[in-house]
């Protein structure tokens, strides 16, 4: 099978998270796409500001309708309270899953730019393959030149004409496919929709209805009054 797996806060899951899965699953033929909303994202200093619990039954909620989308614990909050990082998350999901199952890793651009200070970088570059798709204000173009030093790219043939690929090689110690998925556009981050929730605004034009109901049944991003 060909997998998805989708990490990130989810804090709340919007339209652009959404848009990225289904183009992925689309031009990578994926099978299944695993949501893993993370515990504790190392990077990101200002911890979230939805609780886990929170944030799997909203990821929930927003792919419930989507055939092949499923919600993943493996990303859950760590027992010893340490930040989840990514290889060590790669390591679990494979051990779940059929020996020849193929995993890609999805995200957007952003994220993939700022790849040389995630833990062990190298190494997790070249243990699964990766999909990553354009974001506005990010540009595709840099995507290899953000790579840690240890890491070469070729070109690759691609197994279809509507997906570009590259090639990531670290030494003699493996090789990765890095497919781009240039054709996303969509202007919405999560810190932008808690923006406008914080502020009373509603933003449904970017939240699934269920999501936005959750929200407000549990009062999530609300300004708080002392
Ligand atoms: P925040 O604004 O709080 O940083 P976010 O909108 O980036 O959040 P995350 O849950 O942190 O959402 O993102 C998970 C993954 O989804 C990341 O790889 C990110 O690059 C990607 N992503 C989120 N929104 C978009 C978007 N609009 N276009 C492309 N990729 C996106």
């Amino acid at each position: 099978m060909k997998i998805g797996f989708f990490g990130g806060s989810f804090d709340p899951p919007h339209r652009g998270h959404i848009a990225l899965a289904r183009l992925a699953m689309e031009r990578l033929g994926l099978d299944r796409v695993l949501f893993a909303p993370v515990g504790i994202q190392p990077l990101k200093r200002d911890r979230a500001q939805a609780g886990y619990a929170d944030r799997v039954a909203m990821t929930r909620l927003a792919i419930e309708h989507v055939p092949g989308f499923e919600v993943s614990p493996v990303d859950a909050p760590r027992a010893d309270g340490r930040p989840n990082y990514t290889v060590d998350t790669l390591r679990s999901l494979r051990a779940t899953l059929a020996h020849d199952d193929q995993i890609f890793f999805l995200m957007g651009a952003d994220s993939f730019l700022g790849i040389d200070k995630w833990y062990r970088a190298a190494d997790l570059l070249i243990s699964c393959d990766f999909a990553v798709a354009a974001r506005p204000g990010f540009d595709l173009g840099r995507l290899t030149g953000a790579l840690p030093g240890a890491i070469s790219v070729a070109s690759c043939d691609a197994e279809q004409s509507d997906v570009l690929v590259l090639c990531l090689r670290s030494g003699s110690r493996g090789e990765s496919r890095l497919y781009l998925l240039p054709d996303l556009d969509e202007e919405v981050s999560a810190s932008s929709v808690r923006a406008m929730l914080h502020h009373g605004a509603d933003a449904v034009r970017v939240l699934d209805p269920a999501v936005g109901g959750w929200i407000r049944k549990h009062g999530l991003y609300r300004e708080k009054k002392d």
